[in-house]
């Protein structure tokens, strides 16, 4: 039986697979919608089963920094294919791909390679607590680091201590070793430190963080960060699975220049294959089996498909020239969304870093979890579905980010520009 339109898909769907979907964000909750199933996608648009195409902004949730179907991509992974596509073997693929994001990402000094940004951050964090011999981890609300046990914790409220578990299935005692701090707020962290001294193995962070919509680290936050690690002899973590590669070129810790201890990376290092890799200082990933004895393993890892891809595309965005267009046509777009924002008079927060940007749709400027969280997401909603009319697709949640590909055009910038414009006008009548 073939579907014909996102409805009809959905229903079938929901026979089969829990809520229709392989991703909770996917099923458009938040915004009230059924989601659209998608056909197929190239450059800067994506098309649904029903026929429609949109000007994508989503990009499957960041690694399509080149646009969908990008040919030089397609075309090694095509090739690449003829010659098997998996050998749990070692390849020169991975030790290319290992090479480019060591000279990418000066900071890392040696990589693995895993199969998803959730195993890199569970991974990273294993290496941690393997490394420094401590339990405790200190994470931020509202940053996202994949679903494993101890990271799908955040404060329920500002009042909270020990992180109580975001989901059923995961033991209050291993939510109990992560402790819960607020973004931006240095003085928080510091105090979680002084009541667990000396128990804390890392705090992990996105840089510029992205699951909350798109939330900027204040100046000297993230050095207060670096230097309160230094101290208490606790590895620092960037979670840069979306910053990284979209941000800048060398991710967050370039453009802060903040070196952290261990950095996670996932979706644009696999070109739209599943991937992810946790690297760092030599002295710790060393510790990682089979040179040490911090164990870790995958029947996929490294494959010579996800290699291929993550090569092909890091080539690309490493030719010159190549941010500094992305991050002005970025920069431009966000300008205009500014001034089209004000103009309306309502109430918001925009915020750009890189190739990513995020608003909401509240009273000052969110610069945390607990702020984010105040803004209407009813009236966010009636924007997307707007939005969706108009041909622009945008995340189905007020709390995810935007994603600017290379390509994205110019008429497609500006014809966002004037579906922003019309969309607010619309649901603020
Ligand atoms: C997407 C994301 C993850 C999880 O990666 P998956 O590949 O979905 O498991 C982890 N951390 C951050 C910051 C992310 O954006």
């Amino acid at each position: 039986m073939k579907t014909t339109n996102s409805n009809q898909a959905f229903q079938r769907a929901q026979m089969s697979i829990p809520g229709g979907v392989n991703s909770p964000v996917r099923a458009y909750k938040s915004v009230g919608l059924s989601p659209l199933f998608i056909q197929s996608a190239s450059g800067s648009k994506i098309t649904d089963i029903d026929g429609n195409e949109y000007i994508d902004y989503v990009g499957s949730w960041g690694p399509m920094i080149l646009g969908h179907a990008y040919p030089e991509v397609i075309e090694a992974v095509r090739a690449a294919a003829q010659s098997g596509l998996s050998f749990g073997a070692p390849t020169n693929l991975e030790i290319d791909l290992a090479e480019l994001i060591k000279s990418m990402m000066p900071n890392i000094e040696m990589v693995r390679m895993v199969n998803s940004g959730t195993e890199a951050t569970m991974s990273a964090i294993r290496l941690a607590r393997g490394f420094t011999k401590r339990d405790k981890i200190i994470k931020f609300s509202g940053c996202y680091h994949g679903h494993a046990d101890h990271l799908l914790v955040k404060a329920g409220s500002g009042a909270l201590t020990f992180g109580s578990p975001d989901s059923p299935g995961v033991p209050e005692a291993f939510a109990q070793e992560t402790l819960i701090a607020k973004y931006n707020d240095l003085e928080n962290v510091k105090s979680l430190i002084d009541s667990y001294s000396g128990e804390i193995a890392a705090i992990i962070i996105e840089p510029v963080a992205g699951n909350m919509g798109v939330i900027t680290p204040e100046a000297g936050f993230l050095q207060g960060l670096r230097s309160i690690c230094d101290l208490e002899g606790i590895l620092l973590i960037f979670d840069e699975v979306m910053t990284g590669f979209r941000v800048a070129k060398g991710g967050a810790q370039e453009l802060f220049h903040i070196v952290p201890d261990l950095t996670t990376l996932g979706k644009i290092i696999g070109g739209g294959l599943p991937v992810g890799a946790y690297g760092g200082r030599m002295d710790i990933m060393q510790q990682i089996s089979p040179s040490g004895s911090i164990y870790q393993a995958g029947t996929l890892s490294g494959n010579p498909m996800a290699m291929t891809a993550g090569i092909a595309t890091l080539n690309e965005i490493n030719k010159p020239g190549f941010y500094e267009d992305l991050v002005g046509n970025t920069t431009w777009l966000v300008n205009e969304i500014k001034d089209i924002l004000s103009k309306a008079s309502v109430p918001h927060s925009i915020s750009q870093v890189g190739a990513m940007f995020g608003f909401f749709f509240v009273d000052g400027e969110v610069k945390s979890f607990e702020e984010a969280i105040q803004s209407d997401t009813k009236l966010f909603a009636r924007f997307f579905k707007e939005m969706l009319i108009n041909g622009v697709y945008i995340a189905p949640s007020a709390f995810e980010a935007s994603f600017v590909s290379s390509a994205h055009s110019e008429s497609d910038l500006e014809k966002t520009r004037d579906m922003f414009k019309k969309s607010l006008e619309k649901v603020l009548t």
